[in-house]
C-alpha cells in the first residue's frame, strides 16, 4: 500500500494549520458536522428525484462519541458516503476556492487567526488529531474504503468492512503537551457545548450519548406567525445578546436576489461596554444553518451599531474568509437590506410606540446623532427623520418632521440653544426674544448635538439657528436700532470704550436685540459657537479655537444708565462695571473665568 502525497497546496494548508496558535481549535468538531449534513443533503435531494430512493427521516442523523481509553473522537453520519474515487478526490486535495482564499490570506497574516474566519473544512482535523481515519461506504456501492493519515506525509486508501452507507470520520485526539491540552475535546460537557454553540440549528439530529443535542428547527426559520414576543424574547437571552429585553424584534425573510433569514433586536438599554472601544458591533453570521463569525461587522453601519441578532443565509459559503466577506456582493446586499429594515422599522416604532421609541433613544440617540456626523454626513438622510430633541414648548422629546409642522409661517429658522442641562438652557438670556416670539427652542445637551446639525444645515428646507447667533432672522429686533440715531451715536462710543477695555477677549460690545429682562450676554458672530468651542477645547488635541464673542448689553435695562454715567464721570468704575458684566457673560455660559478671584474682588467694590 503505497503513501500518496497530498497536493502541494494541501500540503501547505496543513503544514500551516499544524503549526500555527490557533485561537478557536474547537471549530474542527464544526466542520466535520458540517460535512456529515451535507452527505446528508446530498441523500436528501436525490430522493427528492429519484423514486426508488425514500428519506425516511429517522434514518439519518449525526453521532458524535468520545473514547476516552483509547482517546478517539468519532464523527459519524449516514450520508451518501465516498467512494474510493471521491475520498481521493476530495480529502486529497482542497476545494479550488478554498485554496484560493488561503493563499490570499497567507500572504497577509501570520497565521494566527485564521481559522476562526477561514473555513478550511475537512483538514481542521488536524488541529486536535495526530491521525484522520475515515471510513467510508458509498450510497450504491457495496464495496467500503478507509483514508488515513497523519497529516502532512500523506495518505493511505485500503478496502474495509463497512455495513452501511454513510462516513465515519475518527480522530485520534492528541496527546497533552505542556502548554495545550486536548483532553477537553473527549470530555461529553464540552462537546455538547460546542456542538451547541456552532451546530444547533443543523437539521438533522446530532446525537451524543443518545441524546439529541441541537435544537434542529432554528427559530429564525419558523413561521412569524407561529411565534409570539416571549419566544423572541427567550432567543435574546438564549443568545446572550444581552441582559436587558428588547424595545423590538425585527424578524425577516427574504427571497429574491439574495435569500437570507435574519432575526434582529433593538436593546432596550445600553450595554455598559456599548460607548467604549471595547465595544464590538456585529450581527452573528450563519451559513446554511451553521454559525461562521461571531460578529460579523459588515452587515451594521456604526450608527445602528447597538442592533443585536443574527443573518443565516443560503448563498453565502461557508468557507469563506473574513477579507473576502468583505467584498461579497451577497453579503453587501443582505446589508443594505437590514439597514433599510432597521430604519422603517425604528420609523414606525416612533409613529406607533412612542413610549417604547422613547426609551430607545434615551439608550442610543447619541448614536443615531453620532451618525449624522460622521462619515462627512453622507448617512445624514438615512437618520434625520429618526432624531429626537428636547423642546422649549412641548417639554418633551419631538422630532424634527413635528417642529416644522408646529412652525408658524413667518418663523424662518429652526431654533436651538445648547447648554449643559435643559435647566441651564431654560435660564439662558439669549433666549428671551425667540421665546418672546412664542417660537420653539430645541434644547441640545449632549456634545455632539450641534455639530450634527451643523452637518444637517436644515430640515424640510428650514436651517437650523442657534438662539445665540448673530441673525435671528427676527423682525422685532430692528426696533432697538430705530429709537433714535442720536442715542445709537452716544451708546457707539460708549461700547467703543468697552470694547476697548475688553481688547481681543471679544470681538465686539453692542446693542443687544434679543435680551428682555436679563442685562448681558454672549453671542457668536461665524459658524462656532461658544458651545462648540467648549467641546472643542476639551478634546485630547485641543485645537486652539475660539469662537467670535459679541458681549450683549440690555440698553433698556437699569443697569445700562450706571454704564452710561460711569463713562461720562469716572472711567475707573467703567472699567469696573465693564469687566463684571463681560465676567458675569462668561459664567451665564459655563465658561471659565480668567481670574476668579480679581472678580470677586471686583464684586465687593460694588459693595462698598
Ligand atoms: P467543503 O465541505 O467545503 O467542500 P471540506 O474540506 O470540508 O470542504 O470537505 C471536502 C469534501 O469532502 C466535501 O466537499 C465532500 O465532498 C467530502 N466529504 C467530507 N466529509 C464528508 C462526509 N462526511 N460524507 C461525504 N463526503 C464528505
Ligand atoms: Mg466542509
Amino acid at each position: 500500500m503505497a503513501k500518496k502525497e497530498f497536493q502541494a497546496e494541501s500540503k501547505r494548508l496543513l503544514e500551516m494549520m499544524i503549526n500555527s496558535i490557533y485561537t478557536q481549535r474547537e471549530i474542527f468538531l464544526r466542520e466535520l458536522i458540517s460535512n456529515a449534513s451535507d452527505a446528508i443533503d446530498k441523500i436528501y435531494y436525490k430522493a427528492l428525484t429519484d423514486e426508488q430512493l425514500v428519506f425516511d427521516k429517522d434514518n439519518y442523523y449525526i453521532e458524535v462519541v468520545a473514547d476516552k481509553d483509547n482517546r478517539t473522537l468519532t464523527i459519524r453520519d449516514t450520508g451518501i458516503g465516498m467512494t474510493q474515487e471521491d475520498l481521493e478526490n476530495n480529502l486529497g486535495v482542497i476545494a479550488k476556492s478554498g485554496s484560493l482564499a488561503f493563499k490570499k490570506d497567507n500572504a497577509s497574516q501570520d497565521g494566527h487567526d485564521i481559522i476562526g474566519q477561514f473555513g478550511v473544512g475537512f483538514y481542521s482535523a488536524f488541529m486536535v488529531a495526530d491521525v484522520v481515519t475515515v471510513i467510508s461506504k458509498a450510497l450504491g456501492s457495496d464495496s467500503a474504503f478507509k483514508w488515513e493519515s497523519t497529516g502532512a506525509d500523506g495518505y493511505t486508501i485500503v478496502p474495509c468492512e463497512k455495513d452501511t452507507v454513510g462516513t465515519e470520520v475518527i480522530l485520534k485526539i492528541k496527546p497533552n503537551t505542556e502548554d495545550d491540552s486536548y483532553d477537553e475535546y473527549l470530555e461529553s460537557y464540552r462537546l455538547k457545548t460546542i456542538i451547541k454553540k456552532y451546530s444547533d440549528f443543523i437539521r438533522y439530529p446530532i446525537k451524543l450519548e443518545e441524546e439529541t443535542v441541537n435544537s434542529l428547527i432554528p427559530i429564525w426559520r419558523k413561521n412569524k406567525n407561529e411565534l409570539t414576543t416571549e419566544d423572541y424574547e427567550k432567543f435574546y437571552t438564549e443568545k446572550h445578546y444581552g441582559f436587558d429585553t428588547p424595545v423590538k424584534h425585527i424578524h425577516l425573510s427574504a427571497e429574491g436576489a439574495v435569500r437570507y433569514q435574519s432575526i434582529l433586536f433593538i436593546p432596550g438599554s445600553v450595554p455598559f461596554d456599548f460607548y467604549t472601544k471595547e465595544f464590538e458591533k456585529g450581527l452573528e453570521l450563519y451559513s446554511n444553518g451553521v454559525l461562521i463569525m461571531n460578529k460579523c461587522a459588515d452587515l451594521l453601519p456604526d450608527y445602528f451599531g447597538f442592533v443585536k441578532g443574527m443573518v443565516d443565509s443560503e448563498d453565502l459559503s461557508l468557507n469563506i474568509s473574513r477579507e473576502l466577506l468583505q467584498h461579497d456582493r451577497q453579503l453587501k446586499l443582505i446589508a443594505k437590506n437590514i439597514k433599510n429594515k432597521i430604519k422603517s422599522q425604528l420609523l414606525s416604532l416612533l409613529k406607533d410606540e412612542r413610549e417604547k421609541y422613547e426609551q430607545f433613544y434615551n439608550a442610543f440617540g447619541r448614536q443615531l446623532k453620532y451618525g449624522v456626523y460622521s462619515d462627512y454626513g453622507m448617512n445624514k438622510d438615512d437618520l434625520q427623520d429618526l432624531l429626537l430633541f428636547y423642546s422649549s414648548k412641548e417639554k418633551k422629546l419631538v422630532s424634527l418632521d413635528e417642529y416644522v409642522a408646529r412652525m408658524p409661517e413667518e418663523q424662518k429658522y429652526i431654533y436651538y440653544a445648547s447648554g449643559e442641562s435643559n435647566e441651564r438652557i431654560e435660564k439662558l438670556p439669549q433666549t428671551e426674544l425667540v421665546a418672546d416670539k412664542g417660537y420653539e427652542i430645541l434644547y441640545f445637551t449632549d456634545d455632539i448635538d450641534e455639530f450634527a446639525v451643523k452637518v444637517l444645515m436644515n430640515h424640510k428646507e428650514k436651517e437650523f439657528r442657534s438662539v445665540s447667533s448673530g441673525d435671528l432672522g427676527i423682525e422685532a429686533e430692528e426696533s432697538a436700532d430705530e429709537k433714535s440715531s442720536e442715542t445709537a451715536v452716544e451708546n457707539d462710543a460708549l461700547f467703543a470704550a468697552m470694547k476697548e477695555l475688553l481688547a481681543d477677549k471679544v470681538s465686539g460690545v453692542k446693542a443687544s436685540k434679543r435680551l428682555r429682562s436679563h442685562p448681558v450676554c454672549l453671542s457668536t458672530e461665524g459658524e462656532l459657537t461658544i458651545e462648540m468651542e467648549k467641546i472643542l477645547s476639551a478634546m485630547p488635541n485641543n485645537p486652539d479655537v475660539k469662537a467670535e464673542k459679541v458681549l450683549e448689553i440690555n440698553v433698556n435695562h437699569a443697569v445700562f444708565q450706571s454704564l452710561k454715567s460711569a463713562y461720562e464721570n469716572d472711567k475707573e468704575k467703567l472699567n469696573l462695571y465693564t469687566s463684571l458684566l463681560y465676567n458675569q457673560a462668561l459664567l451665564i455660559e459655563g465658561l471659565p473665568i480668567q481670574d476668579p478671584v480679581q472678580f470677586t474682588n471686583d464684586m465687593c467694590k460694588v459693595m462698598v
